[in-house]
């Protein structure tokens, strides 16, 4: 069976009166709550689902799925129970099979390897994360040494540092590992920056290069895509308004992580990170008070409006949406068939 995810308009729908104070729901204590927009799906998970979706419609069940498409459970589960079958390694799929490579891409000894074992597969990598991989190329195409800041494992630093050969990057995770980098201080450098990294670690290992190298080439732009930009400011701007704040999403999301960080960060004392209602620690809501809500580019909008729900059981809601940016990106869709 085929569950949809909410979009923002399906989500008004669905919630109608969280808006205003029901008056037979009198003595439940009053929560104003803060809507992070944007939040949720970016453009990159949007065509990333698509793109399972479109090869069961094309191809039918079983689709295979090398990890994760997007890191969210409750996404996983809905493909699953469409057809999609996920799976650590290629050797998993049967010779001739269909297969997705995740958002978060790949090395191109997968996709050779995908060739090799005569499978029909389809990238959904990310453009945004594809840009990376020609930018740290291009790092390394012109002599330099490529230093990617990242989180050592994480599948889309696993994919670009497979787009270089052994020994041609060196992954740091912040500004205090610049010190113990072993060049000399004229080393051609490259910077590269995991595209849903924190913006405010990734300005600080900028600065700190500069300050210790005198030929660092910078991304041609900026790594950190506009959909991590805009959530991390979005939680910023309810995060100092609010006196607790929930950000919907999983604990191996690098996106989500970063969300809950930029909230604490922000000065907010109560910050929870949960996949969904159940995660949720009471004692940190504030009755009476305000209360954030941000949700990962991973998150689907259903766990979102199941939150607020659950809080709405408990408390009367005033909901205020906390707009920051309009987005209006959106990515050519994976060519399926
Ligand atoms: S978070 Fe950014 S890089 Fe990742 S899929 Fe979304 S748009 Fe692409």
């Amino acid at each position: 069976m085929r569950r949809d995810f909410m979009s923002d308009a399906d989500f008004c729908l669905s919630f109608p009166g969280l808006d205003r104070a029901e008056p037979d729901r009198e003595g439940m204590p009053l929560l104003h709550i803060l809507l992070a927009s944007p939040r949720g799906f970016c453009a990159g998970v949007r065509r990333a689902i698509d793109a399972v979706r479109s090869a069961l419609r094309v191809h039918g069940a079983p689709v295979y799925v090398r990890r994760p498409i997007v890191h969210n459970l409750a996404v996983v589960r809905a493909l699953e129970a469409e057809g999609a079958v996920f799976v650590e390694e290629l050797d998993e799929v049967p010779e001739g099979g269909v297969v997705i490579l995740s958002a978060h891409g790949v090395a191109p000894a997968i996709a050779h390897e995908a060739r090799r074992r005569r499978l029909v597969a389809y990238d959904a990598v990310c453009p945004l994360v594809a840009k990376v991989h020609r930018e740290v190329e291009r790092h390394h195409r012109s002599g330099r040494h490529v230093v990617l800041v990242g989180h050592a494992g994480h599948p889309e630093i696993v994919g670009t540092l497979g787009h270089l050969p052994e020994g041609a990057a060196t992954l740091i995770r912040g500004a205090g590992d610049v010190a113990a980098l072993p060049f000399a201080a004229d080393a051609p450098l490259g910077l590269a920056v995991q595209t849903t990294y924190s913006v405010d670690e990734a300005a600080a290992v900028a600065a700190a290069l500069a300050g210790r190298f005198s030929d660092v080439a910078q991304p041609s732009s900026a790594d950190i895509c506009y959909a991590t930009t805009n959530r991390q400011e979005a939680v910023r701007a309810i995060a100092l308004r609010a006196d607790a704040v929930i950000v919907a999403g999983e604990h191996f999301s690098s996106n989500a992580c970063r969300l809950a960080e930029v909230a604490a960060a922000a000065g907010c004392r109560h910050v929870q990170l949960v996949a969904d209602p159940s995660g949720i620690d009471w004692e940190l809501v504030p009755a009476g008070g305000t209360l954030g809500i941000g949700a990962a580019a991973s998150t689907p909008e259903s766990a979102v409006g199941a939150i607020l729900a659950a809080l709405g059981e408990r408390h009367v809601i005033r909901l205020e949406t906390v707009r920051s940016a309009v987005e209006t990106t959106e990515f050519r869709r994976v060519a399926v068939g």
